[in-house]
């Protein structure tokens, strides 16, 4: 118990400590105070979020367990008072005593100067990070293993989250599984059977990927012509389009939609999670490109098998052998050189060699016998989330097994909701989805993301409690990155004091930092956007997004962004209303709106640029060859010495005289100095340019010759540069 005690107290005592340690001791320079004092707030600020944090799950006073994210600060302090006090404890030292009525020896223990000593966690052997496997029906005991807690401690908190825990071979729901390891701190990952459903075929889910510009937009809409659930109203989404086609044969292929820009790999990668078949779309007259490659290793990681379509086979320039030599060299088995990965002819715009695709996708669906339970509660995966003002969030989602029936509860990632409505591909709406349907749902709470797997439970109360937990979860992940990261900087700046002298370091103490808010219109491209964003961070300029989310740029945003002097970035969301266009204009804030991420990182990335403070370097402003000598008798610094004037002609650039001068004899430098006097026919001049004749003087160096070349130092501010590549990768170049 006591154990258990220690570990609750512990991240926090270690915390609160680690902050006055450092306060203590590290701050000698006035940016590592402030560091650190933010850390402190940080960890002050953490507490909030703590206290009031068991109101879910309830624990009995007398039963300590061990948990991180659920202990209140009163429980804290509790264990605190418990340790540090430790009145009725029976290891009291003994009180040594001289005479029948000594005193006892009062123990003076300097308050700020005794080393802070950390309690033990209580589980030290277990990674914070350990993820364990759940299923329906698990025993008791069975879990306990997985999480490593003791069974005491495993029942206590099913009873504390409301279920009853008779006997250790008790079964459980997956939910009360889930709920029990996230409060024991670690992660879950749901298994689910098929176990009793009856499994019947199932449409395959295509997921078309390539290089920018390859066709794939050209392609799914070619594809879509053959739909007329497509043609009727187009895709769910512009961002993961997804549609059905439906065969002569009464099959049918869902197909799914990926943008191709270099942004939003997430996304392609989340495509990937979901899909059955990739589409490797190749241009016949582009070859191999660097998304391709991408692609490629999406599809693989993701272990889902390829189909190649060598995509505008109707331009003259076309080579689709070319391409599948490439493709091979690439490590990719085609079927013509005996691998298993099927290659297809085609042109987009032409319409040719379509049905050889879709007869290709089919033969891979049936190779790879596919198949999902029909009956049950379904399981399903979001593919895209965005905010309707109308109707709410909306999530477009993929059904991977059962059926998904309206009116039932789910719970998203950390959100919940009541189904209150599906719709097809055709916006039509139907009361229940079966798998491999592409669908979207309407009554959430919030917007879940991109890639969150949709799972339905049985009551209201559960739905709020898995939410809840899995929110706690998230908080407490992200509350340890944040640790993680402040520890990270710390380190940084420690090691920065000990290289002072560096130059690189003096680079980095000039750093700075443009707060940056995201809004778009759907969470996928938030997060893309978000990430593509960063990949603009440089020594200089630090992007710091300081709020992203979804929806038009609002009055909250504008007040968000005057209080710390941010700029909006909105990428495809509408313009905002006047009042708040006006709100920005006042308070001088700049809002970005782009329909194309390549604007939008261009228009950033020259914002960063204008914003970098730039690096002093030494540049050669002039240069000129010296190619007379003229002495003036007996005016030399020395006694009796003549005098050199330099007879020079400007070669390149030009000659000033507030500039350092280097003197350059054979190709080495002989001298640097001030300029002592710069002439131009017998006038003193400040500059003399390119092609012009001058006379020169260099402070305290008469050791000119005809043939040396003078250069004129002058000291620039260089800015960045903004790059981008053709793959739409972007970087900020110092
Ligand atoms: P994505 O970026 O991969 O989605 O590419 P798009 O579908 O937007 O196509 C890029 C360009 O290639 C467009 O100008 C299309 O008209 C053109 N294109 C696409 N498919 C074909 C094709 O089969 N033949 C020819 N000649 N052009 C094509």
């Amino acid at each position: 118990m006591a154990a258990g005690r220690k570990g609750v107290s512990a991240s926090f005592s270690k915390a609160f400590t680690r902050c006055s340690i450092a306060s203590i001791s590290k701050c000698e320079t006035q940016d590592v105070a402030r560091v650190l004092s933010a850390s402190c707030r940080h960890l002050h600020g953490n507490s909030a979020a703590i206290i009031g944090a068991d109101k879910y799950f309830k624990f009995p006073a007398t039963r300590c367990l061990t948990r991180h994210f659920h202990a209140s600060l009163e429980l804290l302090a509790r264990h605190r008072g418990d340790d540090s006090m430790d009145l009725k404890s029976s290891k009291r030292p003994k009180v040594v005593t001289s005479g029948k009525f000594s005193k006892r020896k009062k123990e003076v223990k300097p308050a700020v100067e005794t080393p802070y000593v950390p309690p033990k966690l209580a589980r030290t052997g277990k990674s914070l990070d350990k993820t364990i496997e759940i299923f329906e029906g698990m025993t008791i005991v069975e879990l306990t293993k997985r999480c490593g807690e003791s069974i005491s401690t495993i029942e206590n908190i099913i009873t504390n989250v409301g279920e009853k825990a008779d006997s250790e071979f008790d079964s459980l729901s997956v939910d009360i599984a889930e709920l029990v390891a996230m409060e024991v701190g670690v992660n879950v990952c749901r298994m689910h059977s098929n176990e009793g459903g009856e499994m019947l075929p199932r449409p395959p889910v295509v997921t078309v990927m390539g290089h920018v510009d390859h066709g794939k937009t050209s392609l799914l809409d070619a594809l879509r012509q053959t739909s007329l659930a497509a043609k009727e109203a187009g895709g769910i989404t512009q961002h993961l389009g997804a549609f059905v086609v439906g065969m002569q044969s009464g099959a049918s292929i869902t197909f799914l939609d990926t943008p191709g820009h270099a942004a939003f790999s997430a996304m392609r990668a989340r495509g990937a999670a979901v899909t059955d078949v990739v589409v490797l779309v190749v241009a016949a007259d582009d070859g191999v490109m660097p998304q391709t490659l991408e692609a490629i290793a999406h599809a693989k990681s993701a272990n889902v098998p390829i189909v190649v379509a060598i995509n505008k086979c109707d331009k003259p320039d076309a080579n689709p052998e070319r391409v599948k030599i490439q493709l091979a060299s690439e490590g990719l088995p085609l079927e013509e050189m005996g691998g298993d990965v099927q290659v297809v002819e085609v042109s987009a715009i032409k319409g040719s060699g379509l049905d050889n695709l879709e007869d290709a996708l089919l033969l891979q669906a049936e190779l790879m016998d596919l198949k999902a339970r029909i009956d049950g509660s379904a399981q399903a995966y979001v593919v895209e989330a965005r905010v309707d003002k109308g109707r709410g969030p909306l999530a477009t989602a993929i059904v991977k097994a059962g059926t998904l029936l309206c009116g039932k509860y789910v719970v998203i990632g950390s959100e919940w909701g009541r189904i209150r409505c599906i719709r097809d591909t055709a916006r039509k709406v139907i009361s229940q989805a079966t798998p491999a349907m592409p669908i979207e749902i309407e009554g959430l709470k919030g917007l879940p993301m991109a890639g969150d797997d949709i799972v339905v439970v049985e009551s209201e109360e559960r739905a709020k409690m898995l939410s809840e937990g899995r929110k706690k979860k998230a908080e407490k992940d992200r509350l340890k990155k944040l640790e993680d990261d402040r520890q990270k900087l710390e380190q940084e700046m420690l090691e920065g004091e000990e290289n002072e002298e560096n130059a690189d370091e003096k680079e980095r103490s000039k750093r700075v930092e443009v707060p940056i808010i995201v809004k778009a219109d759907v969470q996928g491209t938030v997060q893309a956007v978000s990430d593509a964003l960063k990949t603009l961070n440089s020594p200089q300029v630090y992007l710091k997004i300081i709020h992203a989310g979804v929806g038009p740029v609002s009055q909250s945003d504008v007040d968000m962004a005057a209080a710390c002097d941010a700029c909006v970035v909105g990428f495809n969301v509408r313009n905002p209303p006047a009042e708040v266009t006006l709100a920005a204009t006042q308070a001088k804030i700049k809002i970005k709106l782009h329909q194309v991420i390549y604007h939008l990182l261009e228009d950033i990335g020259n914002f960063i640029v204008e914003k970098a403070p730039g690096t002093l370097e030494t540049q050669v402003g002039g240069e000129a060859e010296v190619l007379n000598i003229f002495a003036v008798k007996g005016k030399g610094k020395n006694k009796g010495e003549d005098l050199k004037i330099a007879g020079c002609r400007v070669m390149d650039g030009r000659l000033t005289k507030a500039s350092i001068i280097r003197l350059l004899r054979s190709g080495e430098v002989v001298y640097e100095g001030c300029c002592a006097s710069l002439k131009r026919e017998q006038r003193d001049v400040d500059a003399v340019g390119k092609g012009n004749e001058c006379g020169l003087m260099i402070e305290d160096c008469n050791d000119l010759q005809v043939g040396d070349v003078v250069q004129c130092l002058v000291n620039v501010n260089r800015k960045p540069k903004f790059v981008s590549s053709e793959s739409g990768a972007v970087r900020i170049e110092c």
